[in-house]
C-alpha cells in the first residue's frame, strides 16, 4: 500500500491544509516519507458530522453484523503482512518480534470484541414485570444499555497497534455501536494510514455508512482540542501522558454539554519483595524484575517503576544482583525524541534528590533517543517525605524503598497515589503480611498479581487495565478486556412501552436468547 499521508474522513482520503509532519526513525534520527499533512477544525467538524449521520444506523445494526465488521478488521490489519510489522519499527524503533506479537493481540482484541457483541451480556437486558395490583402499582420497566454516540480515540505513542487506530478503544468503542474518531499519534502517522485505511475498507465491505470510522491528523494539540470540545463528542479513550489526559478531561468539562474522558495516564507500578520470598528466590526475583524493567525499553504503562521490601540480609543480596543486573543492561531506543528527553530530565530530577542514590546504571547508548536502564535507592521516610519520587518516569527507571518493618511498608502503600498495578512476590510463609497489604492494595490499584511481573496485560473477560487517579482519570472503568466496552454504554428505561416498539434486548420471548435479570432472577426464559 502506497502511503499519501493523507487524513481519512468517511470514506474519502483528505489532504491537510495545516502544518506538514514526517515522521522520525527513532534509532537514527532520520526522518520517513511521505510527509504528512494536519488538518484543521474544518476537518474535524467533517469526521464528526459523518459521525452523526452515522450513528443511528451504525447502532441498530444487528450485534452479528457488527462482530463480522470488527472480525474483518483484524482480518485486514493480518492482511496487510510485514508491511505493517517494517513501518511501525521504522516509526517507533519498537523491535520487530514485539511488534509481531503486538498485532496479533491486537487482531485478538478485536475478535475478543466481535465474541462480547455476539454474547449480549453487554445489553444488561433487566426486566421487571408490571404489578397492577400494587399499591401504588407498579409500571412495566424495562431496562437495556445502548451506545453513547460518537466516541474520540486517541492513539497510543507506546502500543503503535494494540493502543492506536484499531487498539483496544476503537475496538471496544465499535462493539458498543459507536461511531469512532481517531487521532492518530504524530509518533507513528504511518503505521496509523495502514490500519486506517483497513477500517476504511471495512467500512464499505460491510456495507456501514462511511462516518462509522474517520482519523484526523496533525501534529500539536489544536487538531485534538478541536476534537474533544466538538458538540458531536460524547466520549473520549486517551493513553499518554498525565498533562495531556488532565488537558483533554479539562476541555471535556468545559464543554457546554460535558462528556467523560477515559484517559489512561501515569502509573509507578509497586512491587512488593515479602521477607521469605526474598530469602528463597531473591536472586531470580532481581533477574526477572530487571527483564520486566527494561523490557520494551521500560515504555509500559505498567513497567515497574517502585520496589519495595524489608531491610535485611535477603534485601542485601537482592540488591546486590538487581543492581548488577540493570548494571550489565544496554541502552534501549525509545519511542521519539520527545520521550527521550522526558526521560532523561525525569533521571536528572531524581539524580538530583537527597538521599537517593543510583547504585544501578546500565551501560551507555551509542546511537541517538537511548536510554539507559537506572535503578535508585532510598529510604521509607524519605520517600514519605518526598513526593518528587512519586512521579512515573516514563522508561527503564526504579527506586528501591527500603523499610524498617511491615508497619513502615503499609505506611508508604498509604501514601501512594493510584497505580495501574501492584505486585507482590511472596511465598507460604508471607501469607500474614500478604494479608495484611491486599486490602490496602485493593484502594489504590486496578489489578494486584501475586509471584509475576506487571508488564504483559492478558487481554480477557476479567482483565483490569485502569486504578484510582493519577493511574486514570476514571476510576471506575478499564481500558484493556471485555469491560472496557461499559465505558461507551449508557443505560436507558422503557416505561409502560408498546410492545411493537420495544427495543428487542427487552421484548417479550427474548428473541435474542441474551441472558437477562427478570424480576431479580438471571436467566434465559
Ligand atoms: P502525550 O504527550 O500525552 O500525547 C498523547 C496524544 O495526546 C498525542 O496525540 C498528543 O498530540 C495529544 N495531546 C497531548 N497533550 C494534549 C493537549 N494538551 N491537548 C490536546 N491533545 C494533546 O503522550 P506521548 O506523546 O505518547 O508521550 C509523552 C509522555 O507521555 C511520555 O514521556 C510519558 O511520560 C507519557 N506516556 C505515558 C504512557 C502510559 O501509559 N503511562 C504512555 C505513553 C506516554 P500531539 O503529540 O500532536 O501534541
Amino acid at each position: 500500500m502506497t502511503l499519501t499521508g493523507e487524513m481519512l474522513i468517511g470514506a474519502t482520503a483528505v489532504r491537510g491544509t495545516e502544518d506538514t509532519f514526517q515522521a522520525i526513525n527513532p534509532a537514527t534520527g532520520e526522518t520517513l516519507a511521505p510527509t504528512f499533512h494536519g488538518g484543521n477544525a474544518a476537518d474535524v467538524d467533517r469526521a464528526c458530522q459523518l459521525a452523526e449521520a452515522a450513528f443511528d444506523t451504525y447502532r441498530a445494526t444487528t450485534p452479528e453484523q457488527r462482530a463480522r465488521f470488527l472480525e474483518s478488521i483484524a482480518e485486514g490489519i493480518e492482511a496487510l503482512g510485514d508491511e505493517l510489522v517494517q513501518r511501525a519499527h521504522a516509526e517507533t524503533a519498537l523491535p520487530i518480534a514485539r511488534l509481531q506479537g503486538e498485532r496479533g493481540r491486537t487482531a485478538g482484541q478485536l475478535r475478543l470484541f466481535a465474541r462480547v457483541v455476539r454474547d449480549g451480556r453487554w445489553q444488561d437486558a433487566t426486566l421487571d414485570s408490571a404489578l397492577p395490583e400494587r399499591t401504588p402499582p407498579r409500571p412495566d420497566l424495562r431496562m437495556q444499555n445502548i451506545p453513547v454516540g460518537p466516541v474520540a480515540v486517541f492513539g497510543a505513542s507506546n502500543f503503535p497497534l494494540a493502543f492506536s487506530v484499531a487498539g483496544g478503544d476503537t475496538a471496544s468503542a465499535l462493539a458498543a455501536g459507536c461511531p469512532v474518531v481517531v487521532k492518530a499519534h504524530p509518533a507513528h502517522p504511518g503505521t496509523s494510514e495502514l490500519v486506517g485505511r483497513v477500517i476504511q475498507k471495512a467500512v464499505a465491505d460491510n456495507g456501514l455508512p462511511e462516518g462509522v470510522f474517520s482519523i484526523v491528523m496533525g501534529a500539536g494539540i489544536a487538531i485534538g482540542t478541536a476534537l474533544v470540545a466538538h458538540p458531536v463528542i460524547q466520549a473520549v479513550g486517551f493513553t499518554g501522558s498525565r498533562t495531556g489526559g488532565m488537558a483533554l478531561v479539562k476541555v471535556a468539562n468545559e464543554r457546554p454539554q460535558p462528556i467523560p474522558v477515559y484517559a489512561e495516564m501515569s502509573s509507578i507500578n509497586p512491587v512488593y519483595l515479602l521477607p521469605e520470598a526474598l530469602a528463597a528466590r531473591g536472586e531470580a526475583i532481581a533477574r526477572d524484575l530487571v527483564e520486566s524493567l527494561v523490557m520494551g525499553v521500560g515504555q509500559f504503562c505498567t513497567n515497574p517503576g517502585l520496589l519495595l521490601a524489608i531491610e535485611g540480609p535477603a534485601l542485601d543480596a537482592f540488591r546486590a544482583a538487581a543492581v548488577a543486573a540493570v548494571s550489565a543492561k544496554a541502552a534501549g531506543t525509545m519511542l521519539t525524541p520527545g520521550i527521550h528527553q522526558a526521560f532523561e530530565r525525569g533521571v536528572a530530577q531524581l539524580s538530583a534528590v537527597e538521599g537517593l542514590t543510583r547504585p544501578g546504571c546500565g551501560l551507555a547508548g551509542t546511537g541517538p533517543n537511548q536510554a539507559r536502564p537506572a535503578f535508585f535507592e532510598t529510604t521509607a521516610e524519605r520517600f514519605i517525605a518526598d513526593h518528587r519520587m512519586h512521579a512515573e518516569v516514563f522508561g527503564p527507571s526504579t527506586v528501591l524503598v527500603t523499610c524498617r518493618d511491615v508497619d513502615t511498608l503499609l505506611a508508604v502503600t498509604r501514601i501512594l497515589e493510584g497505580q495501574l498495578t501492584a505486585t507482590v512476590q511472596a511465598d507460604a510463609g508471607d501469607q500474614a503480611v500478604a494479608a495484611r497489604l491486599l486490602p490496602a492494595l485493593e484502594r489504590k490499584v486496578g489489578r494486584v498479581l501475586f509471584n509475576g511481573y506487571p508488564t504483559g496485560v492478558e487481554v480477557s473477560f476479567a482483565m483490569v487495565h485502569g486504578g484510582p487517579f493519577p493511574a486514570t482519570s476514571d476510576t471506575r472503568t478499564t481500558s484493556v478486556g471485555a469491560s472496557a466496552i461499559d465505558r461507551f454504554l449508557r443505560p436507558v428505561c422503557y416505561q409502560n412501552v408498546p410492545a411493537a416498539l420495544l427495543p428487542a434486548a427487552v421484548q417479550d420471548g427474548n428473541p435474542l436468547n441474551l441472558w437477562r435479570l427478570k424480576d431479580g432472577e438471571l436467566g434465559r426464559a
